[in-house]
C-alpha cells in the first residue's frame, strides 16, 4: 500500500510525486501516456530554457527524475476510484490502495475522427488557445466544440485573430451561445490544405477558409473520478481550495484538471502544492 497514489504522469503528477517522496513518504504514479504535452511540439514559455525545448523531452525528463528518486511510474489506465477505509484505485490490469490520492489526469481534449485532423496537428490544428493564439494573430480561425470550454477558447482567440467562428459539426450547442460569436452548425467532412490547414470542407460540399482550428471538446477524466467520491466539480474542472484539497479528505487535484490557466507552470506549481498538502494530511492522520 502506498501513502499517496498520483493519477497522471504529466507535469502536475510528477511534480506532486517529487514533493511526497522527498518528504519521506511513498508515492506511486499511474499514467497511461498521451497527456496534453504529447500533443505539443516546442515549448517556448517555460522557465529556464533559453532555447525552445521539445515537449516530448520534457515528459521523458520528468519521468526519469521521478524514477531516479525511486518513485514507481506505472504505465496503465485508471478505470475506477473508490473509498472503503482507504482509497482504492483500479486500473485496466491491477488494483492499488493508498491513504491519499492526487488527481492529475489533465484535461482530456478529445479529437473527433475527421479526415485531415491528424495531418494538420501543429500546422493549423491546435488544442490550446492560450498557447497558440499568438501564431494566428490577424488570421481567421475557428473553434470546434459546442460547450463552455469551446466558448472559453473562442474568447481567448478573439483579441488576436481577425475572425473567430464556432464549428459545432452538426450538433446544437449544449448551452446558450455567447453574444457576438458566429456559429456554423454544418457537419464537417474534412480539414483541407497543402502544407498547412487552409479550409474546412463541409458535408454539403461548401468550404470555409481558415488558418487555424482549435479543438475544444474536452472531458476531464479527473472530474469523472472525483464525482465518483462526491468531490465537487464544475464542468470538467475539479474544485479545490488554495491547498489543492477537494471537499473530500485526502483527495487532492492539480494541473489542467482544476481548470484555469492550462499551462505547464501552473501544473508544476499545483503539483508541488498538492504533494505537500497530501504529506501534511497523512502526517496528521498518523499522529
Ligand atoms: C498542443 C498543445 C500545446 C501546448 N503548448 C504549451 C506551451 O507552449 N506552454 C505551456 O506551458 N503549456 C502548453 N500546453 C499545455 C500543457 O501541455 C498542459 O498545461 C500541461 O501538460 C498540464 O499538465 P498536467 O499534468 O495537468 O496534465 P497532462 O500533461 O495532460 O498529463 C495528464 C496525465 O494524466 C494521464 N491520464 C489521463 N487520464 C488517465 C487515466 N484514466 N488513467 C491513467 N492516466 C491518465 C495522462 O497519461 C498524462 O500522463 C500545450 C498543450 C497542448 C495540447
Amino acid at each position: 500500500m502506498a501513502d499517496v497514489i498520483v493519477l497522471g504522469s504529466g507535469p502536475a503528477g510528477i511534480s506532486a510525486s517529487l514533493y511526497v517522496k522527498r518528504a519521506g513518504l511513498n508515492a506511486v504514479v499511474i499514467g497511461r501516456g498521451g497527456g496534453s504535452l504529447e500533443k505539443a511540439d516546442k515549448i517556448e514559455n517555460y522557465y529556464g530554457f533559453p532555447e525552445p525545448v521539445d515537449a516530448g523531452e520534457l515528459i521523458k525528463n520528468g519521468i526519469a527524475q521521478a524514477k531516479r528518486l525511486g518513485i514507481p511510474v506505472i504505465k496503465d489506465e485508471v478505470v475506477s476510484l473508490s473509498y472503503l477505509d482507504r482509497y482504492v484505485v483500479e486500473t485496466k490490469s491491477a488494483q492499488f490502495e493508498a491513504d491519499s490520492v492526487i488527481l492529475a489526469t489533465g484535461s482530456s481534449r478529445k479529437s473527433p475522427p475527421i479526415p485531415g485532423l491528424g495531418d494538420f496537428e501543429g500546422k493549423g490544428i491546435s488544442y490550446c488557445a492560450v498557447c497558440d493564439a499568438f501564431f494566428y494573430r490577424n488570421r481567421p480561425v475557428a473553434v470546434l466544440g459546442d460547450s463552455e470550454y469551446a466558448f472559453h477558447e473562442a474568447a481567448e482567440l478573439m483579441p488576436t485573430a481577425s475572425s473567430v467562428v464556432l464549428l459545432t459539426n452538426g450538433r446544437e450547442p449544449a448551452v446558450a451561445l455567447p453574444k457576438g460569436l458566429p456559429v456554423i452548425k454544418k457537419e464537417i467532412a474534412a480539414f483541407e490544405g497543402k502544407e498547412v490547414l487552409q479550409s474546412v470542407r463541409f458535408r454539403d460540399g461548401s468550404a470555409y477558409a481558415v488558418s487555424g482550428v482549435f479543438i475544444a471538446l474536452g472531458v476531464a477524466g479527473s472530474a469523472d473520478l472525483a464525482r465518483k467520491l462526491g468531490a465537487r466539480t464544475e464542468g470538467v474542472a475539479v474544485l479545490v481550495d488554495e491547498n489543492m484539497q477537494t471537499n473530500v479528505p485526502g483527495l487532492f487535484a492539480a494541473g489542467d484538471c482544476t481548470g484555469g490557466l492550462l499551462q505547464i507552470s501552473k501544473a508544476v506549481y499545483e503539483g508541488a502544492k498538492a504533494g505537500t498538502s497530501a504529506v501534511k494530511f497523512i502526517r496528521s492522520k498518523k499522529r
